[in-house]
């Protein structure tokens, strides 16, 4: 992993380095400068993973583009250790790092929507909730992610996918323009004719080719979705699995099918004999007319047999925050993820050894199925890449207590390893873990070289090197 140890100094030449960058920007800066002395440096530093509780030497907490600029050429000068923050989601724990410096980008969180162009200007500190917030004013969407605590930057950078994706495609195919600071700082815009290598590489390649600014976004109309869930447990498993793989391939770009291996929840809302019990969670939305959601949705339910099934209309902002209290701050999470050709019966199998000794309540194997209109884009179009493996799943433990790590850092990897051989080489960046570096390669593939190019034209020195890195070349 590109890092925390890659870095030429040590922690007291990082200690030193940040002095200077600190009296550096002193005079300068308009944002906040946070030393681990200073007033509200505890919770400026931490990070969404409770995994990654580091102590950078200086967060520069950037109030607009200036502050950025000057962050990144006074940093780029002493060589620090460098991380970029939007929402600090990032599952690796990318957007936080150990003596050096951290850009954050929290305060720079303004949007502003054009309803009559359908269009949105949004600045690189939002989160998902704010973008959805300022454009639903306007009946528009942006599709995004499912969490609205999420940072924008980070997911759309990388890719981008919600319960939108099929009827609109991933985040990163819905951005006409990307303002950014490279690492010389300079101000760069992208678009598909102005920098096309690096607009290109922009929508996937995650945070390698600067600290973007500003995205310019295509909006949507749409206000509500209808939403059907239900849970449905043993002896039903296999065929919910063998329903939605087989349903989804032919299903209208209107219809979103997420699953959820997982003990069910003890909630109130979960009928009391299935608490605790491995089920699949089915969340289906449907964005079309209301009224032909049902039709998908008896049909989907007949053949999977659920025991607790409810389904209504819900605001489009009802939907985009109903997961948020599923995925707290500060718990403590490792992922893998990959793409499937087609879900067959062994990996079916794998999963459901895998549920019956699932470590932790709030651990879940997720399926999502992409295709739709994320799918009708080319794989040489983006650094996205392959949209032609339409099954992804994510494995995602999610536990509390640090001496139980291993127990379930473990129980992924050994789920990860049986499935890996039907899995299809590819995987999406922002799913990846912090460990996973040698698998950079194959999240980009026909398209590596390429990515290498833009990367060795905009970061020659690697500055950006915490995020799922790809290295620039050497000077020959
Ligand atoms: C609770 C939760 C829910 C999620 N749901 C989804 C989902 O529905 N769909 C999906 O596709 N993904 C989802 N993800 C994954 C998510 O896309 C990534 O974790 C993403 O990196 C989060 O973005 P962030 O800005 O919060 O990350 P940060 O941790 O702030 O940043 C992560 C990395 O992004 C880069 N970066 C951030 N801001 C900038 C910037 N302005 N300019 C340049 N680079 C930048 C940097 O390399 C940084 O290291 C989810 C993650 C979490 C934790």
């Amino acid at each position: 992993m590109p890092s925390q140890n890659d870095s030429p100094q040590d922690n007291r030449e990082r200690d030193l380095a940040c002095r200077e960058i600190y009296a550096a920007l002193r005079g300068q800066f308009k944002g906040d400068l946070l030393r681990p002395s200073n007033q509200g440096y505890e919770e400026a530093r931490t990070i969404w993973n409770g995994m990654f509780a580091r102590q950078p030497g200086l967060i520069a907490r950037c109030a607009d583009v200036r502050d950025v600029q000057a962050a990144i050429r006074v940093a780029a000068e002493t060589r620090i250790l460098s991380a970029v923050r939007c929402g600090g989601h990032s599952l690796a724990g990318f957007s936080t790092c150990e003596g050096g410096l951290v850009i954050d980008l929290s305060r720079m969180r303004e949007v502003k929507v054009d309803p009559n162009s359908q269009q949105a200007r949004v600045a690189g500190g939002c989160l998902l909730g704010s973008i959805d917030t300022a454009t639903q004013k306007e009946g528009l969407v942006f599709p995004s992610g499912v969490v609205s605590h999420t940072g924008a930057s980070g997911l759309i950078l990388g890719g981008g996918t919600g319960w939108l994706t099929r009827r609109f495609g991933l985040s990163c195919d819905n951005v006409e323009a990307f303002t950014l600071v490279t690492a010389d700082g300079s101000v760069v815009r992208a678009i598909a004719k102005e920098n096309e290598d690096l607009f290109w590489a922009l929508r996937g390649g995650g945070g390698n080719f600067g600290v973007v600014t500003e995205f310019e976004l295509k909006l949507h109309p749409l206000k509500s979705v209808v939403l059907a869930e239900g849970l449905t447990p043993e002896p039903n498993i296999r065929q919910v699995l063998e329903c939605w793989r087989d349903l989804m391939a032919d299903a209208p770009f209107d219809l979103k099918w997420n699953l959820d291996l997982r003990l069910a929840p003890q909630k109130q809302r979960v009928p009391a004999q299935l608490r605790g019990r491995p089920v699949a969670g089915s969340s289906l939305v449907w964005t079309g007319a209301p009224e032909d959601a049902h039709r998908y949705f008896e049909r989907a339910f007949a053949l999977c047999h659920p025991d607790s099934v409810y389904s209504r209309t819900m605001s489009f902002l009802e939907l985009q925050t109903m997961a948020d209290s599923d995925f707290p701050h500060g718990r403590r999470y490792y992922t893998k993820s990959g793409y499937f050709k087609y879900l067959d019966n062994v990996t079916i199998d794998h999963f459901l050894a895998a549920l019956a000794t699932i470590p932790s309540p709030e651990t879940q194997i997720e399926l999502t199925y992409l295709g739709g209109a994320a799918g009708q884009i080319a794989a040489n179009e983006t650094a996205f890449g392959d949209r032609g493996s339409p099954f992804i799943t994510n494995l995602l433990a999610n536990w509390q207590d640090p001496s139980a790590d291993r127990l379930h850092i473990s129980w992924i990897r050994l789920l990860f390893q049986k499935l890996r051989p039907a899995m299809t080489p590819g995987v999406y960046v922002n799913f990846m873990s912090g460990d996973e570096q040698d698998r950079v390669p194959e999240a980009y593939r026909q398209r590596w070289e390429r990515m290498v190019a833009v990367k060795t034209h905009y970061d020659p020195g690697n500055f950006f090197c915490l995020n799922q890195n790809v290295r620039p070349q050497k000077k020959a």
